[in-house]
């Protein structure tokens, strides 16, 4: 394979069904055992209201990985392999899970595929996403706004 250098992602992560502490650790952890992520760095973690009908709050976080020489939608399948492996099972939109791992921006780049939207279409507008954006990489451009992660959490911290 032609080896390229590393690019820079951002993952959302949320589990609202206990043990929600460790679904989000042992996802961590199977996502550093990934051949092509090469550093992980989490964000806080954050304990917000459900979206939809759920009584169950989430802990939602975020991680920034650095990766070489890997797809998005390949990434997509693994992570959607590790969701499974933590007993996700997917039922109505917003239903309660034990882990949920979204693709929020893979570096620069802007994907709109079938099964792929890229960068994350609601993230804008989450502080569930913002928040921990916040921790991990303010300064980042998100390449459709071409706002920074800073400017985007300020505009919707304003509103509320
Ligand atoms: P949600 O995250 O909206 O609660 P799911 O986790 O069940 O819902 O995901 C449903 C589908 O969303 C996935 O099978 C995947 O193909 C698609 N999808 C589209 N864009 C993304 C993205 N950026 N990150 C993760 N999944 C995505
Ligand atoms: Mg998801």
């Amino acid at each position: 394979m032609i080896s390229t250098s590393p690019k820079t992602v951002f993952l959302g992560l949320g589990s609202n069904i206990e043990p929600r502490k460790s679904y989000l650790d042992s996802a961590i952890a199977k996502l550093k055992l990934l051949e092509n992520v090469i550093d992980v760095t989490c964000s806080r973690i954050y304990e917000t209201k459900p979206l939809g009908n759920s009584l169950n709050n989430y802990l939602n976080m975020a991680v920034k990985l650095s990766v070489k020489d890997l797809e998005p939608l390949g990434f997509l399948r693994d992570i959607n392999s590790i969701e499974v492996s933590l007993g996700r099972i997917r039922k109505e939109k917003w239903g309660d899970r034990t882990i949920d791992i979204d693709i929020l921006m893979w570096d620069t780049e802007i994907i709109r595929e079938k099964d792929l939207t890229v960068p994350h279409p609601e993230m804008t507008k989450r502080l569930f996403v913002l928040d921990p954006l916040m921790d991990l990489d303010p300064h980042w451009v998100h390449p459709v706004e071409k706002r920074t992660i800073s400017e985007i959490w300020k505009n919707i911290k304003g509103e509320k």
